[in-house]
């Protein structure tokens, strides 16, 4: 199969739970993992009769969310009804919006892996639109017995974010959701918990050869619930289709739900099936007009996006754009980053103590910069030590390693297990005069040439010390001694 003969066209819609308080035309409340069937009343059960409350704090949000990814705010919009019959949908359609949705024409630029460059990523619209109920499985929902139904997710308020097809790869698929993901995570609108299912995304997938400029027929994946998912999924179908193609065959339209223990895309329903949805204005609800005011106000409240942040950690504190990328990637990160700084103002030592030991610690622990027990104040503590020299560099990482597991102060830590680094010259003569009477073979290898005998000693020295000589004079005073043998 030759991949390079061929382009990939790829366009995802992401679907996000808003943030709110409660659900988007009724009072219940949206918290996740409630007993099944608590969270619900008369509305979004779906009896007859009743009337839905446009919810305005998932209009507030879904108006930044269109300002952040660039996109043009609707003065008029509507709501209109999508009609189709599930199990997990009470009122027999979902409120959505259909030709006049909120925010449209945006977009979105994502780093290419490796290169430092950027890929623009069009955003068609993104429109509001209330969640269906849950439908629990047995296993998997091909094979499943029956099916259990909870409502409590019914009314959440949606966002649907929909991409132009402007990603070519699993990787650009994967890239373009991480970054989605951050801006509404900076944001606040959402929690975008993949596992939890408050960030979902289905992928449209077409091939086509090179240089042909119809669209192929293409696929929907749906069920992709992690990023490693969605790359996989999209690459799985992109070869999938190629090789329908090079033997000769045609793409049935179809959609295709992935499945994670084999790793494979599989049929759900071709396009014979797929639904008239009959979209009709909700006679229910008010049009929505929202004025030049009100975007202005939300525009003015929008908070610093990670684009914007990462330019400042570049041009304020001179990072690289690679470093700069690692400390923007999320919200919680960047705010403890600025804390650090703002404590101990030198943004590159700070970095380098993120990006390294911290890093390493919390992946080793999986944990989040938000659950770590150093605070910003006990970081540039431990900085300061360094920098004066009260500790070297070899023991501040210990004494990190032990604030990552008490949360306890370095000055304690330090104090309580005697770390002190020694900058005593005659102490560390001592110990410099007792490694060189230990080590005579080692010594004459050195008299002989091999500048590499030096280094063992010193290495010596400071094991003797139990790491706390200052390596600098021991460095010194252990070749001033070498000299004079
Ligand atoms: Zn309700």
């Amino acid at each position: 199969m030759s991949r390079s003969k061929y382009e990939a066209v790829i366009g995802l819609e992401v679907h996000v739970e808003l943030k709110t308080n409660s659900k988007a035309f009724c009072g219940c409340a949206t918290s996740f993992g409630a007993e099944p069937n608590t969270n619900v009343c008369p509305i979004c059960l779906g009896m007859p009769g009743t009337l839905p409350v446009l919810n305005r704090q998932m209009v507030e949000y879904a108006i930044k969310t269109g300002l952040a990814l660039n996109c043009r705010i609707a003065e008029f919009c509507k709501f209109d009804r999508k009609n189709y019959y599930y199990p997990d949908l009470p009122k027999n359609y979902q409120i959505s919006q259909y030709d006049l949705p909120i925010a449209i024409g945006g977009k979105l630029d994502i780093e290419i892996e490796g290169d430092g460059a950027s890929k623009t990523i069009g955003i068609t619209r993104v429109h509001m639109e209330e969640d269906a109920g849950k439908l629990v499985h047995q296993g998997n929902i091909m094979t499943t017995p029956y099916s259990l139904v909870d409502l409590n997710r019914a009314g959440t308020p949606l966002l649907e974010i929909v991409s132009e097809p402007d990603m070519s790869s699993g990787a650009e698929a994967r890239r373009y959701v991480e970054k989605l993901r951050a801006i509404l995570l900076f944001l606040e609108v959402s929690d975008c918990k993949m596992e939890e299912g408050s960030l979902r995304c289905d992928a449209n997938i077409s091939v086509r050869p090179n240089g042909q400029t119809k669209l192929g027929t293409k696929a929907e994946i749906k069920n992709m619930n992690s990023f490693r998912a969605l790359e996989r999924a999209v690459e799985y179908e992109i070869d999938r289709q190629i090789k329908i193609l090079e033997e000769g065959g045609t793409i049935i339209q179809d959609t295709r739900t992935w499945d994670e223990v084999q790793q494979i895309t599989l049929s759900m329903r071709s396009k014979e099936e797929a639904h008239d949805y009959r979209y009709f204005p909700d006679p229910d609800l008010m049009p929505l007009k929202i004025d030049q005011a009100w975007t202005e106000r939300v525009r003015a409240s929008l908070p610093e996006l990670p684009d914007q942040a990462c330019l400042r950690l570049v041009e304020e504190y001179n990072l690289s754009q690679y470093d700069a990328a690692l400390l923007t990637a999320t919200k919680d990160g960047l705010e403890y980053f600025d804390a650090c700084v703002r404590q101990y103002p030198q943004p590159k030592v700070v970095a380098n103590w993120i990006m390294g030991e911290l890093a390493r610690l919390l992946n080793q622990n999986n944990m989040e910069i938000k659950d770590c027990r150093i605070t910003p104040h006990a970081l540039s503590q431990l900085l300061t030590l360094l920098e004066k020299g009260t500790i070297s560099g070899k023991i501040a990482k210990k004494v990190f390693e032990e604030m990552f597991q008490t949360g306890a102060l370095p000055d304690k830590i330090i104090e309580e297990q005697g770390l002190v680094q020694i900058s005593d010259e005659a102490g560390i003569l001592a110990i410099v005069k007792e490694v060189i009477n230990a080590n005579p073979k080692v010594v004459d290898d050195f008299k002989n040439g091999k500048g590499k005998a030096a280094g063992f000693l010193v290495g010596q020295v400071m094991k003797a010390s139990k790491g706390k000589a200052n390596p600098e004079i021991a460095n010194r005073l252990l070749n001033e001694e070498l000299s004079r043998l």
